[in-house]
Formats: structure tokens, sequence, C-alpha cells
């Protein structure tokens, strides 16, 4: 289970305590991948959980670096960061409201290339593709 020796890496380096429900909460990002916060939270409630230790556990693991916000469709949803799913992006379908991952060297390139014009350093980038899916796209014709 490397993606917990990196969690309770990340815990323990900030002085915090692993504790089963913030490990439960974790296991869920893991399984759920993106999930609406509202809908992270009904889960753990489920699982015992209340709503209350769910979101400042969901805080501390923003604070921390540990999840990310996303944003699709207008929904704010939360993932895992890079450091444990790697460096990806999201398109958004409009119709299904699947979202799928991907990566781009192409896009990854000219950003290094965008960065060298602006003379500037680009230390993270989110992007927010949206559109319709390969099977909605068929679908609609
Ligand atoms: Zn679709
Ligand atoms: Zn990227």
């Amino acid at each position: 289970m490397q993606k917990e020796t990196i969690f309770a890496g990340r815990l323990r380096q900030a002085g915090e305590r692993i504790s089963s429900p913030r490990l439960a909460i974790f296991r869920m990002l893991v399984r759920k991948g993106p999930i609406y916060v509202p809908r992270l939270v009904e889960t753990m409630e489920r699982s015992a959980i209340d709503s209350a230790t769910t979101y400042r556990s969901i805080k501390l693991f923003r604070e921390l670096g540990i999840i990310r916000d996303i944003v699709a469709g207008g929904k704010r949803l939360v993932e895992l960061s890079d450091d444990y799913e790697g460096h990806h992006h999201h398109f958004w379908c409009r119709r299904c409201g699947s979202l799928i991952d991907f990566d781009s060297a192409a896009i990854e390139k000219s950003l290094v290339r965008v960065a060298a014009d602006l003379g500037v350093t680009i230390s993270s980038h989110q992007l927010e593709i949206s559109g319709l899916c390969a099977r909605c796209r068929t679908d609609s014709q």
C-alpha cells in the first residue's frame, strides 16, 4: 500500500495523528477518485464517521496538499493530489457527467513555452476541459 505510506508520512511530518477516521476517508478517496464533497460526507456517515470529522479531515488534507479541488460542471470535487495519482487532467462530459482522466505531453510542453514567453515559473496548473464524450458524441449524431 504505497499510497498509504505516503499519506502516513505526510501526516507524521505535519505532527498530525493517523486516526482511523482519517485513514478511512483517505481510503475512500483512493477508491472513489474525484468525488463531490457532500457525497463523500454522506458515504462516510454510512461508516459511522460524522460529517464534522469528514469536513475537518478534508480541510486538513487540503492544507497538507494531500488532496486538491477540481471543478467540473460548476461543481467542486476533491481528489488526491499528484503525489498519489501522478499528474493528469480531466475531461468532463456535459451530457452524462463522466470524468475522463488523461495526460498530454503536448500540453505540458506548451506550458513550458508559455512560461518562457511570460518570463514566469509555473509551479502548478489545472485545466478545465468539457464537452461531449465519445459515446455522447455518437448518440447526438
Ligand atoms: Zn458522455
Ligand atoms: Zn498538466
